[in-house]
Formats: C-alpha cells, sequence, structure tokens
C-alpha cells in the first residue's frame, strides 16, 4: 500500500478541519492514514458524535444521584407509586443487598425492606453479624409494581442502570443477589435460583452471590437451611476480602 504524500495529508487534514472545526479526528479502528484512502469513513465512526450524558449519570454522590431521579417517569410502574424507593444504608458500605423492588409498606414509606420481609432480612444480617446500617439495601426496580407483581423486563432494563450507577458511587466489594429476580437483573443470568447459588459471578468489580429472597422464605421455611449455607459462605468471602 503506497504511503500518502504530504500533499494528500494535508489535504485529508483541511478537508476535515473544514467539517469538524480544529479537533483532530483518528478513527478507532483505522489509522489515521487510511483517512486519506477512505476519507467517508469518518462519518460512520460513533465516537464522533457522543451522546450528551443525561445529569444523573453526572452525579458524584448517592444524595445528589438521588435528588434526580427521585422523580423518574421513564417506565409505566411511576404511574401507581406513592414513594420512589431509592435504597439506604452506608453510602461507602463493602457490602450491597439487592431485592426485587418495593413492596406496599416499602413505598408507603420510601425505604427499602422494611416489610415483613425486611425485618427477617434485618434478621439474616444480624445472624452473619452485619448490622443494616453497615451495609447498603437496594432493589432492582425503584418504584412498586402493582399488586407486588414481578417487575417485567422493561421495567427492569429502564431501572437498571441506576443501580448499576448506584454500584460505582458505593463501589461495594460484595453483592448478595435476594431472588432470582435480583439475579437476573444484575447478571443477566438465566439458570434457575438452584443453579445461580452454586457459583459466585463478578458484577462492576464487586464479588456477587445469589440465595433466596425473604419474602420466599417466608412462604417456604424449609428452605432456610440452604439459606443459612449461602449466608455463612457471604460472609466468609467478607472475611477474607
Ligand atoms: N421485597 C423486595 O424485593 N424489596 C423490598 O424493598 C421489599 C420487599
Amino acid at each position: 500500500m503506497n504511503k500518502p504524500t504530504k500533499k494528500e495529508i494535508i489535504n485529508s487534514l483541511n478537508l476535515q478541519k473544514e467539517i469538524f472545526g480544529d479537533e483532530l479526528f483518528i478513527p478507532k479502528k483505522k489509522r489515521a492514514t487510511t483517512l486519506v484512502k477512505e476519507p467517508t469513513s469518518v462519518f460512520e465512526e460513533p465516537a464522533l458524535f457522543p451522546e450528551e450524558k443525561e445529569d444523573w449519570e453526572k452525579a458524584k454522590s448517592l444524595n445528589e444521584f438521588e435528588n434526580i431521579i427521585c422523580s423518574c417517569t421513564k417506565c409505566r410502574l411511576h404511574s401507581g407509586r406513592n414513594k420512589f424507593v431509592f435504597g439506604t444504608g452506608n453510602p461507602n458500605a463493602d457490602v450491597l443487598v439487592i431485592g426485587e423492588g418495593p413492596g406496599a409498606e416499602e413505598d408507603k414509606q420510601g425505604l427499602p425492606f422494611v416489610g415483613r420481609a425486611g425485618k427477617l432480612l434485618t434478621d439474616m444480617l444480624k445472624a452473619i453479624k452485619f448490622e443494616r446500617e453497615e451495609v447498603y439495601i437496594g432493589n432492582v426496580v425503584k418504584c412498586r409494581p402493582p399488586e407486588n407483581r414481578t417487575p417485567l423486563p422493561d421495567e427492569m432494563d429502564t431501572c437498571m442502570p441506576y443501580l448499576k450507577k448506584q454500584v460505582e458511587l458505593i463501589k461495594p466489594k460484595l453483592i448478595l443477589c435476594l431472588g432470582l429476580t435480583a439475579a437476573k437483573g444484575l447478571l443477566k443470568k438465566r439458570e434457575s435460583l438452584g443453579e445461580l447459588r452454586k457459583s459466585v459471578y463478578e458484577y462492576e468489580g464487586a464479588k456477587v452471590i445469589v440465595t433466596y429472597h425473604p419474602a420466599a422464605l417466608l412462604r417456604n421455611p424449609h428452605w432456610k437451611k440452604d439459606c443459612w449455607e449461602d449466608l455463612k459462605k457471604f460472609r466468609k468471602m467478607y472475611e477474607e476480602i
């Protein structure tokens, strides 16, 4: 392949300057020299026009983030909500606990896991020597689904970027997913809860394990024994970090 001449390079740079101003553009996959041969490729480069970030994406703290998104109307769940349930706990927690979505009591108070399942969650955490205040507790969706139904895939997809941003701000070392919906939302896995419980996953630099949702334990107390094994494993992982 012939090297471009000095004149060709100058012409190409002048052309770029005319179209894009003073910012020098170098396509990701191709070197600047190939521009001479394929000048039209510049129009296909997506990084050239990066999408403007939304305000919430630029938030520097959980408080700032909550203030921006607490009146969210991105999915249908906002229309039935009483309170937006952002999440609560230690903003610098090593441990993040993730549930499915607010229930009736959470929707009333604007806080996660404050109903019957929440009481059991507090006991589960205590059993492995964590206080609620020491961890951070959040949900895959921030608004209560009607009749406590499971959040729909599009509702989870719409809300998940918020949870991802919370993870970025909190930087937990360990994540405990409560139930299949939390695990599916976070890990995008299709396996059963039984399968998911067997492994340790990774999300944004944190180790993740999956166990039963406390509401499921209230309905099926015989699962508590297996859950206890998961919780002990989680505590051991915490002590090893
Ligand atoms: N169940 C959840 O998954 N989250 C809550 O906040 C309450 C109940």
